[in-house]
């Protein structure tokens, strides 16, 4: 625990000697991270694969290949975000200038959960170095493959004073979060979060809370039930349903149930064979306890596609349940796993209202031909973001903020929303000597007058 301490302190110190703060030094750190990112392809797919059974297609879609398009799009615009924004000065600022530098917060922890164990820790990290911090690393310890390759990777190209990684559960965390960073980036469950905006509050360090929660996919009646079908399969059965913004459940128009349901169906048997269950694009739950968690969920209700698993394996096949309530455990809680409830509706306003009761999702897909109904749900549901008739490709893209709202999450990230997410917003006022406003001074003799005419 006192190694922790001290690559806090030494950390600090390096921060505070200015090397991270250049543009040079900067776009250095983050070519080098792109070019070790490639050189430990090959390991980075075995770990994902031993650690939560990727597919190579899967892990560098949405780990590698999404890093490095990330890593692409910071360095082009980089220089941009770094000058300082002039900003108009009103008339009681008269002869002056006005800038907003975005100053690097310092030294910054970065925790990460399983699910995208590579994805989720290095994205932030680009963020972080685009700013001119340094970090510390935490990775999830459940993904022990992965936690070590990111380790190994980290300490090949970056001193551990400027970056660094800690592995470990719990216990590594709890004694992370005693220390006194400038910035906290979690990303992880609603419950530790808490734990890590109560830790940070001790110290009112500001933190970036990227959560979880219970996004729901809506069809309307007059959807194209076809890509609604294919789309809202891969968004959930990617990595098993192991993403925060997977669909969790299914909210469809009664008119339309049995034909989606059916086309679902379909789809399921394209993507993943006959049997999913050996299927080799087709990922594996991450631990027993979420393998157990996700099995009770199946006597919720009826199985209507699915069911099938492998405990020693821990892999449970695409699965679609009806006949759920709100009062059963799978709509209590996040799903996070391959299993989908649906739920009818034959009046959007219910649905509306239901979600509008629960806790804000981080994500929300709505299925419909309609604009006007796309923009009633978008102006009558607070949630973290979401697609028309898509799932999940809104986080795929750098020229939008990613992040949740009230209990999904706090703060954004991706592209320049990372740079942000890592930086102070400064404001400077550089103030003209040529000349000075006597009335601003309490020794001025019409002082209160003159001031009235400018403000109010
Ligand atoms: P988790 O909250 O259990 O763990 C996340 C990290 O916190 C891990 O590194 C873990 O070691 C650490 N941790 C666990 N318990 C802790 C404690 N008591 N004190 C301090 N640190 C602790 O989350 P998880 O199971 O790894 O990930 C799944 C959750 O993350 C889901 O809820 C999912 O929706 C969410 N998630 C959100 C996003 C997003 O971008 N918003 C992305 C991926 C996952």
């Amino acid at each position: 625990m006192e190694v922790i301490e001290e690559i806090v302190r030494t950390q600090r110190e390096y921060y505070y000697n200015g090397e991270t703060k250049s543009y040079a030094f900067r776009k250095q750190k983050l070519e080098t991270l792109r070019k070790v990112i490639k050189e430990y392809e090959p390991e980075v797919l075995k770990a994902l694969k031993e650690d939560l059974h990727k597919s190579e297609w899967e892990a560098y879609t949405t780990e590698i290949g999404f890093l490095l398009e990330e890593i692409k799009f910071t360095l082009k615009h980089l220089k941009e975000w770094m000058s300082p924004e002039r900003a108009k000065s009103p008339v009681t600022h008269l002869g002056s200038k006005s800038y907003v530098h975005r100053e690097p917060y310092g030294v910054t922890l970065i925790i990460a959960p399983w699910n995208y164990p590579f994805q989720l820790q290095i994205a932030p990290l680009v963020g972080a170095i685009a700013a001119g911090n340094c970090a510390v690393l935490k990775p999830s310890e459940l993904t022990p493959s992965v936690s070590a390759v990111i380790a190994k990777m980290i300490r090949e190209v970056f001193p551990v004073n400027y970056i660094a990684v800690v592995e470990g559960g719990v216990d590594t965390s709890t004694e992370l979060l005693k220390q006194s960073f400038d910035h906290i980036f979690f990303t992880g469950s609603v419950p530790v979060g808490k734990v890590v905006m109560e830790a940070a509050a001790k110290q009112l360090i500001p933190v970036t809370l990227e959560l979880g929660g219970k996004s729901p996919a809506i069809v309307n009646k007059d959807a194209n039930l076809n890509l609604a079908a294919k789309r809202i399969m891969w968004g959930k059965f990617t990595n098993a349903g192991q993403t925060c913004i997977a669909p969790d459940y299914l909210y469809v128009h009664s008119d339309v149930k049995k034909a989606l349901l059916e086309q679902m169906a379909q789809v399921l048997v394209e993507f993943y064979g006959e049997d999913p269950l050996s299927d080799e694009k087709y990922g594996h739950i991450v631990s027993d306890r979420h393998f157990h968690r996700l099995k009770q969920f199946l006597n919720d209700g009826d199985v209507l596609i699915g069911g099938q698993h492998k405990e020693r394996e821990r892999v449970i096949a695409p699965t679609i349940m009806d006949n759920v309530s709100w009062e059963d455990p799978v709509m209590q809680e996040e799903i996070f796993g391959p299993i989908l409830p649906v739920l009818e509706f034959t009046d959007i306003h219910t649905v509306i209202d239901d979600v509008r009761r629960r806790p804000k999702p981080l994500a929300l897909y709505f299925f419909s031909e309609s604009e006007k109904m796309q923009d009633l749900i978008t102006s009558s549901i607070s949630f973290g973001g979401g697609c028309m008739n898509d799932t999940l490709m809104h986080i795929v893209s750098p020229y939008l903020p990613f992040g949740g709202v009230g209990s999904s999450g706090t703060g954004s990230y991706h592209g320049q929303a990372s740079f942000e997410a890592f930086s102070h917003q400064k404001s400077i006022v550089k103030q003209t000597t040529k000349f000075d406003f006597a009335f601003r001074y309490p020794s001025a003799k019409n002082g209160l007058k003159m001031i009235k005419r400018i403000m109010g």
